[in-house]
């Protein structure tokens, strides 16, 4: 686990940055029904996998720029300002306090609490992306250095244990 629901959401894509072995972990509405469950999110309504896929492709642009150290591009900071928007709007308020909102499914409570994330400049700074060629999994760097360069302990990067980090990633997504 990336220590975040949003960066696990994004992480479902396996060797994101590697087109030729790039594989969607979540292939379809049952998988999805259980990634949701697993996540321990509050919302249980889901949206269909489109909606889904494309907010997770959203999200992994944004904290792409962010570990680039570059500004989000106009196009996908103003998709990410409609999106939030809409979550907010859609969502109900909590009936005491402390008063916060109740997304209305699965793709606004992520978009909910990817917008904290995004605003938590403390958070965010421990937001990393894998070094592993191909791997591009997010994570955040809990380490008292802050130099975790890998997603998983063991060097991802290294030729075979990044086939068993793909095995495992493998066996994870189909428990
Ligand atoms: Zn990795």
């Amino acid at each position: 686990m990336a220590g975040h629901p949003v960066l696990d959401f994004v992480n479902t894509v396996a060797w994101r940055t590697d087109d030729g072995r790039r594989a969607d972990r979540v292939p379809d509405e049952a998988a999805w029904t259980r990634w949701a469950a697993d996540a321990g999110l509050g919302a249980t309504a889901l949206p269909d996998g489109a909606s889904l896929r494309a907010l997770r492709e959203l999200l992994a642009a944004l904290l792409d720029a962010y570990v680039d150290a570059t500004a989000p591009a106009p196009p996908v900071r103003e998709r990410w300002r409609a999106t939030a928007l809409t979550a907010r709007e859609r969502s109900a308020l909590s009936h005491d306090f402390p008063l916060h909102p109740v997304a209305a499914n699965v793709c606004d409570e992520l978009t909910l609490k990817a917008e904290e994330l995004l605003a938590d400049a403390a958070a965010l700074g421990r937001v990393r992306r894998c070094a592993g060629p191909g791997c591009g999994w997010f994570f955040l760097d809990r380490s008292r250095n802050g130099a975790r360069r890998w997603c998983s302990s063991g060097d991802c990067g290294n030729r075979d244990r990044a086939r068993r980090h793909y095995e495992r990633t493998r066996q994870a997504a189909a428990n």
